[in-house]
């Protein structure tokens, strides 16, 4: 059955995923993920900003209101002022009840746990955790994710999370652990991730994300690449090529496995 790996599992996980469990995930998303949290602080924003707009169009309706009345504004220019601010303000508020709706929607988790069970998330799941990766078999979909996949773990106070920033990240729910052994897990699979994954690749990308630096060939800005390579002109980019860095892979620690690449 098993087509990459055919290495012992040392922690093996056997349960069904229900609708109870995906609204405790997305519970645990909105608490624990930091990407989460941005997306719900970007909404927010979001709504704000749609809000300003609307009261901002309300007022300049009452003052050219006023400007009309008293004579400060000329009365040809008039219609276009009111009815002008007037249409904004009434498309801000449709937009803004829009919003509001979908924002309910996201919070509740109502529309992602539906879209999970669409999608066929519900339904028995194993995983198997080996020293060379992870086997997850879910709805006949059998895939085995090499630890370089991988770039960090987390534990959660309602799961243990095997974070990818590529793709499918696995939440493996805290119950399915007897109590002490998935601190021991986490440690297990936290040490693995940073004898695989922390390549060189993961932290010239984690360099990257917050260093401006010019490539070194077509002096394209490399900040925030997503990948080894420069985005312009497909150079290789090693420690050794970029300018400044090279003291960064010399550190007998390498800067924390990033969540990458
Ligand atoms: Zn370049």
């Amino acid at each position: 059955m098993p087509t990459d790996s055919d290495a012992p599992p040392f922690a093996e996980f056997s349960f069904k995923v229900t609708e109870d469990r995906l609204r405790r995930l997305y519970a645990a998303f909105i608490e624990n993920s930091e990407a989460w949290k941005l997306a719900f602080a970007q909404f927010r924003k979001k709504l704000a900003s749609n809000f300003a707009i609307t009261v901002g169009l309300g007022a300049a309706f009452f003052l050219f209101l006023i400007l009309v009345v008293i004579g400060v504004v000329p009365e040809k220019h008039a219609p276009v002022l009111l009815m002008g601010s007037l249409a904004g303000a009434g498309t801000g508020a449709m937009h803004g009840q829009r919003l509001q709706t979908q924002f309910k929607a996201l919070k509740s988790g109502d529309m992602w746990v539906k879209q999970s069970v669409d999608s066929g998330a519900v339904g028995p799941w194993y995983v198997g955790v080996a020293d060379s990766g992870v086997r997850s078999i879910m709805n006949n979909a059998n895939t085995f994710y090499r630890w370089e996949y991988f770039s960090s773990v987390e534990s959660w106070p309602t799961h243990v999370a095997i974070l990818s920033a590529r793709g499918t990240s696995l939440y493996i729910p805290i119950d399915c652990f007897a109590s002490h052994e998935a601190k021991a897990f986490t440690q297990k699979v936290r040490a693995i991730l940073e004898s695989h994954a922390c390549t060189d690749t993961h932290r010239i990308v984690a360099y990257l994300r917050d260093q401006s630096t010019p490539c070194p060939n077509c002096r394209y800005e490399l900040k925030g690449a997503q990948h080894a390579t420069c985005p312009e002109c497909g150079l290789d980019l090693t420690f050794d090529n970029i300018p400044g860095a090279r003291g960064v892979v010399r550190r007998r620690r390498p800067p924390s496995c990033p969540r990458g690449p």
